[in-house]
């Protein structure tokens, strides 16, 4: 696929997706970004290799393209859907509210192009986040919406009018049959959230798992806010098992490839490595001295340390090889740091 064309047309439209998918970030920051911000005096970062990047949205601010047959994903250069254009209508694979109106717009711009109906009969949830469901609601009411149990639990909770309850839940597992086409629907256990689906299409190479492994990128900040973290590092292995060509992450600018995830699996699996060198390695004495009854402050300088310690030679190895790897990698690594010491008890030690 062209990479090419309308490079700062692109950055900016999708920086502007990244920035709207965020503004609850933004304003928890507000006191930060409170005053002018300078683009001078931002900090620099690597250069986005342009293997992560993907095609050129349109001017509505949206790319549709053919995964394969009947199967298409849609971007905005952040975030990604999914539709199956069938002879009965369309099954819509999430709803991002950063894409919005632009998942109509895509699916009429494809249906009408192939001569089939363009209305969606069937919205899959892969998990509850609002942003991957928040323009659910524009389907409005005649949308048979099917999602896991716990989807519909979390989203009974959250209360959200954009996000309406699936009708259709399963457990762990359950196929579709629409129009003629097969979806496979599954559940592996928790991993980026407890309610996160596997959508195979078995007649389209296909798989799509979402905010796990985000191809061309590092995982979003603190390890993509994963809620289990050995079961997001499973991951992976689980969706590999499946076979498949292409796969669908949820984010970003194009689809992935099994090479993508296998990169994905060394980068976490480097990262673990180095994580437990810095747990044996780096000495906590100068921080416990200097803090001294101010454990908190003692705790926090001394695991940025490790941090640091962990995450130079993987951001030294990554950087233009996975984009925002100097950007993010210190904060994934801090996540799964934790998880090592509280799930995995590595460096727990029974006062004598
Ligand atoms: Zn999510």
């Amino acid at each position: 696929m062209s990479s090419n064309s309308a490079p700062s047309r692109r950055a900016f439209l999708a920086r502007s997706a990244a920035v709207a998918a965020v503004p609850a970030a933004a304003a928890l920051a507000g006191g930060a970004l409170a005053g002018p911000a300078s683009a001078g005096t931002l900090p620099g970062y690597a250069p986005v290799p342009p293997s992560a990047l993907g095609p050129a949205v349109n001017a509505q601010g949206y790319f549709a393209g053919r995964v394969e047959k009947n199967l298409y994903w849609v971007t905005d250069g952040t975030y990604q859907a999914a539709f199956l254009t069938t002879r009965d209508g369309v099954v819509l694979f999430d709803a991002p509210p950063s894409i919005g109106h632009n998942l109509q717009r895509a699916i009429d711009e494809v249906a009408s192009a192939n001569g089939v109906p363009g209305t969606v009969t069937h919205l899959v949830y892969s998990h509850h986040h609002a942003d991957h469901l928040g323009a659910s609601s524009l389907f409005g009411r005649d949308v048979t919406r099917v999602g896991h149990a716990q989807t519909k639990v979390l989203l009974a909770r959250d209360n959200d009018p954009a996000r309406p309850v699936p009708d259709v839940t399963f457990q762990t597992r359950r196929t579709l049959h629409v129009g003629g086409e097969r979806i496979d629907l599954a559940w592996h256990g928790t991993n980026h959230t407890p309610d996160n689906i596997y959508i195979h299409f078995p007649d389209h190479g296909t798989l799509m798992l979402v905010d796990v492994i985000l191809p061309g990128w590092v995982p979003y900040d603190s390890f993509n806010l994963n809620e289990d973290v050995p079961g997001s590092i499973a991951a992976p292995a689980t969706a590999l098992a499946y076979p498949w060509k292409h796969f669908i992450g949820g984010h970003m600018g194009r689809p992935g490839t099994r090479a993508d995830l296998a990169l994905y699996q060394q980068y976490v699996a480097d990262l673990i490595d180095n994580i437990n060198k810095a747990l044996v390695t780096v000495d906590p004495t100068p921080f416990f001295t200097r803090y001294g009854n101010n454990s908190w402050a003692a705790v926090k300088t001394y695991q940025a340390a490790q941090v640091a310690y962990a995450t130079a030679p993987v951001i030294k190895k990554y950087t233009g090889v996975l984009a925002a790897a100097d950007v993010y990698t210190d904060s994934t690594a801090f996540h799964i740091l934790e998880s090592i010491r509280l799930d995995l008890g590595t460096g727990s030690q029974i006062h004598p």
